[in-house]
């Protein structure tokens, strides 16, 4: 079967809840991925920071293997040896006390507001179905009803009501916004410290520490979504600590399974997770042994390969030489790290035709909203690797100036 036979079949048979670039892939190694022709591409998306660490990791692959021949599922109803590791390891690594393992990310950020109803009816004496949450315009925590009841994109929300109640939406990247909008029954204020989805929109300096002082000032707790700029993404291990802050619940996933094994976690101190008691939550899969030795391998090579440093370093190398480039089609460059968008003006028809002509010089991106290219290269990928890519995003838009 050939490209084309591939996209018919899946064209007929799955639904169609994507509109993915024409190219069917078939294998994967590090930054490369290659399609059923054969042709050679450079991943520059990483399943949306799902494969921070590289395609197929060598370690990741084989801590997979040898788990799947072990053991693979107890449900929580036993004890498993890999979960108890993995909890500690996390806390160890985040300075969190406490975690809560589920599969998916929008499955964590749930299991985040479920903790803090939850706590603001035990400990802050919220008056029973009262409790309101706070999260900010433009924001992606996900695709379930819950979550999407507080989405302000209409694409994402058409059809799909009635919804949930008990959110409120402020301005991304306005403290006062927050403070006026903060009641007695404001549980929490869930943010994306970098909204990533939205298009790279990093909030202006100061917002996330100011947010975090009205947070503590008024009760309310701040959960921090570091699901997709969490783990190295941004140069740092958590995009929080660009303003030196510590959420007091935040939540993972992405990476965490080193883009072998859906996995994702939501991390708290015990005064908080203790609000949760048995039965109150789970998930069949939540914990299961295979997911957690995938996780704590996922974790050790963020560690040990350096892969924080890298995103810092080769990201600012990037950054800079994509701000060389000449368009009249760009409006701004900007990113932290490897998680880097390119705006366009909307003269410019659209990021899609863009990540199109990419994908013909082998460089597979992907565009986020309309106007927006998304650079998100594994954080493996080394400077003459990104020089490659430069390359071919110079051409790209040479090619499209005069179209
Ligand atoms: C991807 C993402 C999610 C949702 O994760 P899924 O695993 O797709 O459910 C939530 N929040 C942010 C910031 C994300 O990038």
């Amino acid at each position: 079967m050939q490209t084309r036979d591939y996209i018919i079949m899946e064209d007929l048979y799955g639904a169609h809840n994507y509109h993915p670039l024409d190219v069917v892939i078939s294998r994967a190694k590090g930054i490369w991925m290659w399609d059923v022709e054969g042709k050679k591409y450079l991943d520059f998306l990483s399943a949306y920071s799902a494969v921070n660490q590289g395609h197929c990791h060598p370690r990741i692959v084989k801590t997979l293997q040898k788990q799947a021949k072990k053991l693979t599922l107890t449900s929580r109803a036993f004890r498993n040896d890999q979960w108890p590791l993995l909890a500690k390891e996390l806390c160890d690594l985040t300075g969190f006390e406490q975690v809560l393992p589920m599969n998916s990310g929008a499955e964590a950020v749930e299991t985040a507001l479920k903790i803090a109803r939850k706590w603001a009816y035990l400990k802050k004496g919220v008056p029973q179905d009262q409790a309101e949450i706070i999260a900010c315009a433009n924001n992606f925590h996900g695709r379930t009803i819950t979550v999407i009841s507080f989405s302000t994109e209409p694409l994402y929300r058409q059809d799909f009501g009635p919804f949930t109640p008990g959110f409120k939406i402020i301005p991304f990247g306005d403290a006062s916004a927050l403070e006026a909008a903060i009641t007695p029954n404001t549980a929490a204020f869930l943010v994306e410290p970098i909204q990533a989805e939205a298009g790279i929109l990093i909030p202006p300096d100061g917002f996330l520490k100011k947010a975090r002082e009205i947070c503590k000032q008024n009760n309310v707790l701040f959960i921090a979504d570091e699901i997709q700029t969490g783990l190295g993404r941004v140069g740092r291990l958590f995009a929080c600590e660009y303003e030196g802050i510590k959420p007091d619940m935040m939540v993972i996933g992405k990476s965490l399974g080193g883009g072998c094994y859906p996995i994702s976690a939501v991390l708290s101190t015990r005064n908080i997770m203790e609000v949760i008691k048995p039965g109150q939550h789970g998930s069949t899969f939540g914990g299961n042994p295979l997911a957690c030795a995938v996780a704590r391998e996922a974790l050790r090579v963020i560690q040990e390969e350096n892969l924080v440093k890298n995103a810092e370093e080769k990201g600012a190398y990037f950054l800079e030489r994509l701000k060389t480039i000449k368009s009249r089609w760009i409006k701004e460059v900007r990113g932290r790290g490897l998680l880097i968008g390119i705006e366009l003006w909307p003269e410019a028809g659209g990021a899609r035709r863009f990540c199109e002509e990419l994908m013909k010089e082998g460089l597979l991106c992907k565009e986020t909203h309309d106007h927006v290219i998304r650079f998100a290269p594994p954080l493996i990928i080394s400077k003459r690797e990104l020089d490659w890519a430069f390359k071919r995003i110079k051409r790209v838009f040479k090619r499209l100036e005069k179209s």
